[in-house]
């Protein structure tokens, strides 16, 4: 199969918002204070010590943004035959995003469509600080669809892990219509991850580590097994200039995996905090690697356990392990209360549904004109 499976789709943006939400409530605690509040497992359900059980932070909200600006992109690109517009609109939904967290800055039309229309989506969650610096940056320029940060320019040093954050459904689109385009299409959401995130990260480890996710993701979606779809992606990896830090990142990821249920809270912290782009990519692959054993639904429960429960950045692992193990195993993996409790339920299924129609084997054209209808995602 070449296309993307919509429910992985749907999966991948629940499990990431699981994660995140379990999460949430944890960032930056150390771990001895999480077992001192919730016991020795340490925190094992949703926990309202943060805003309520169950909400989210900005790692789901601009992960959504990220989808909505693909789903754009490749109806742009069906209408007009035009591609590249990609990045352009990716940085108008992450100022869209701005927005939505009460920032003030100058005036222009950076777009918003129905994702942006969402009431539920305007909530200030814990904004991290390089998104809202870079992106007052452009917003200063009052140039939206005109990206300021790319691999080649970059906009700053950061590697802070806002840019893989929210990168995975950069693994959406690009399937190959012959079989020999299965490697570029890989690229390709290697590339796209990594643009994304280098609209707001400039060092390489900030923008590598989301095309290793979204790569990752790519191969998910189409069928791989995580082991293999992550060789893929890391192959990919090297073929960038920078990408030492994140492979040694992931190399001792996958070698701590090997600890499986012996692995704990302090094993994984080797690997780092999960501030960083390339550590809290290497712990999100380590718990969804070290967990083995079980029935799926077990497996996504305790690996998602694994991910959140450090010292380090709890929501950003747990998004980051969630969107991997949703998009490896789907929704019936992703444990019923979680997916029902869960804040953006209502938006990540609408969204989830229009990229498994845009970027699956019927995308909508308009059967009276034949044209590729701007309009299908317009509903607001
Ligand atoms: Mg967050």
């Amino acid at each position: 199969m070449t296309f993307p499976d919509p429910d992985r789709m749907l999966g991948c943006l629940l499990g990431g918002a699981i994660g995140d939400a379990l999460g949430a409530p944890i960032e930056g605690r150390p771990i001895a204070e999480i077992r001192a509040k919730h016991g020795a497992a340490g925190l094992t359900e949703y926990s309202d010590a943060r805003v309520r059980a169950g909400a989210v932070t900005d790692d789901t909200q601009m992960t959504l943004f990220t989808a909505e600006a693909l789903i754009q992109a490749s109806i742009r690109e069906r209408s007009k035959g035009i591609g590249g517009a990609a990045p352009g609109l990716l940085q108008a939904a992450y100022l869209q995003w701005l927005r939505t967290q009460g920032e003030e800055f100058p005036d222009q039309d950076f777009g918003g469509g129905w994702l942006f229309a969402q009431p539920e989506m305007h909530e200030r969650r814990g904004p991290g600080k390089t998104c809202l610096s870079a992106l007052h940056t452009i917003a200063a320029r009052r140039r939206p669809y005109v990206p300021v940060g790319g691999i080649e320019e970059p906009i700053n040093d950061s590697k802070g892990c806002g840019g893989v954050m929210r990168a995975a459904p950069a693994g959406f689109p690009f399937s190959p219509r012959v079989p020999g385009g299965v490697a570029d299409c890989r690229r390709a959401a290697f590339a796209m991850g990594a643009t994304s995130a280098a609209l707001t990260h400039g060092h390489p480890s900030g923008y590598l580590s989301a095309g290793v996710l979204a790569a990752t993701v790519w191969g998910l979606l189409r069928g791989a097994d995580l082991a293999d779809a992550l060789d893929a992606a890391r192959t990919v990896l090297e073929s960038y200039a920078g990408h030492e830090e994140t492979s040694a990142s992931l190399d001792a990821a996958v070698a701590l995996a090997r600890d499986g249920a012996a692995l704990t809270p302090e094993r994984l912290e080797t690997l780092g905090g999960g501030w960083t782009g390339e550590e809290a990519l290497a712990i999100g692959v380590c718990a969804a690697l070290a967990v083995r054993d079980g029935a799926p639904a077990d497996v996504v429960r305790r690996a998602l356990r694994l991910a959140v429960n450090h010292s380090g950045d709890s929501d950003s692992t747990g998004s980051i392990c969630g969107n991997l193990l949703g998009a490896r195993y789907g929704t019936a993996a992703l444990p019923g209360h979680w997916q029902a409790g869960v804040e953006l339920r209502r938006v990540i299924v609408q969204i989830a549904a229009d990229a498994a129609l845009e970027f699956g084997p019927d995308a909508p054209t308009d059967p009276t004109t034949d044209d590729v209808p701007m309009s299908w995602h317009t509903r607001a």
